[in-house]
C-alpha cells in the first residue's frame, strides 16, 4: 500500500511540474473523458491513467475493493499535501477557528434541472425494449448509419442527465454573496460561472440528442417534446440569472 501510495503522490507531483498541461482544465469540464478532446492536455486524465489498476471484470468484487483503495490513496495524499503546505507556512491545522457552512436554498431552478434528470433516466430504462426492438431492425436492413446516430444520442443523453443537475445546483451556490462581492479575492464567482457555462453545454448537447430521437420515434413525441421543454426552459433561466454567462473562458477549452 505504501508503495502505491507514494507512486500516486509522486505521479501527481511529476504531472504538476508539467509545463505543457492546461492548468484548471479539468474544472469546467464535462468529466466524460472517453470522449473528452482535450485528455493529453489534462493532469485528471493522465493522472487516473499512470495509478490505474489493470481490473479483474470477472471478479466484481475484486474491482470495488480497487475502487475503493484508489479514493482513499487519494485522499490521504490530498491530506499529506495539505498538511505539508501547512506547515511550510506555519499554519496549526488542528487551532482553525470553527465556522459555519452558510446554508443553502435550493432554486426552482435547481429543482427542476434535477427532476429532469430522474425523469429522463427513468424514461430511457422505461422505454429500453423500444429502443432495442428498433435498433434490431435497423440491423436488419443494414442501417448502421442510424443505428450509431441513435446509440450516440442515448449516450449523450444519459451521460448528462445527472450532471446537468449537479452544475446548475453548483453554479447557485453562494451565488448572491459571491456575485455582489467587489473584491471577490479568491475569484469564486468564476466558479459559478464556469458550473453555469458547462451547464448549458450540456443542456444544448442533451437538447441535440433528443431532436434526433423526436425524428425517429414518432409514437413518442409528446413525451419528447416536454423533455426539450423543460431543458429549453432551464437553458433560459440559466441565461437570464448568469448575464455573459458564455463568455466565461473555461482553461484548455475555450481559449
Ligand atoms: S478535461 Fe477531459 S480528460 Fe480531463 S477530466 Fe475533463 S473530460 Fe476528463
Amino acid at each position: 500500500m505504501e508503495e502505491r501510495k507514494e507512486h500516486y503522490k509522486r505521479t501527481l507531483l511529476d504531472l504538476a511540474n508539467r509545463k505543457d498541461l492546461v492548468p484548471g482544465i479539468y474544472n469546467y469540464c464535462d468529466r466524460w473523458c472517453d470522449r473528452c478532446t482535450m485528455t493529453q492536455k489534462c493532469l485528471t486524465y493522465l493522472h487516473e491513467q499512470e495509478n490505474k489498476i489493470d481490473e479483474d471484470s470477472q471478479n466484481p468484487d475484486e474491482e470495488n475493493k480497487n475502487f475503493w483503495e484508489q479514493i482513499r490513496l487519494a485522499w490521504e495524499v490530498t491530506m499529506e499535501m495539505i498538511e505539508e503546505d501547512a506547515d511550510k507556512e506555519g499554519i496549526d491545522l488542528s487551532d482553525v477557528e470553527d465556522f459555519e457552512l452558510p446554508e443553502h436554498i435550493e432554486t426552482p431552478l435547481e429543482v427542476q434541472a434535477r427532476d429532469y434528470g430522474i425523469n429522463i433516466h427513468k424514461w430511457m430504462k422505461d422505454h429500453k425494449d423500444l429502443f432495442s426492438d428498433k435498433a434490431e431492425k435497423l440491423v436488419m436492413i443494414d442501417d448502421d448509419e442510424s443505428m450509431f446516430k441513435y446509440r450516440d444520442a442515448a449516450e449523450v443523453i444519459q451521460w448528462y442527465s445527472a450532471f446537468i443537475g449537479a452544475k446548475v445546483h453548483r453554479a447557485h451556490l453562494e451565488l448572491e454573496q459571491r456575485k455582489n462581492d467587489p473584491n471577490d479575492e479568491y475569484g469564486l464567482y468564476a466558479d459559478n460561472l464556469g458550473s453555469a457555462k458547462i451547464a448549458i453545454i450540456a443542456i444544448k448537447r442533451s437538447m441535440d440528442a433528443l431532436s434526433v430521437f423526436y425524428s425517429g420515434f414518432s409514437e413518442m413525441e409528446d413525451e419528447i417534446l416536454q423533455f426539450l421543454l423543460e431543458l429549453s426552459q432551464i437553458k433560459k433561466q440559466m441565461l437570464k440569472t448568469f448575464p455573459g454567462v458564455m463568455e466565461f473562458k473555461r482553461p484548455g477549452f475555450d481559449d
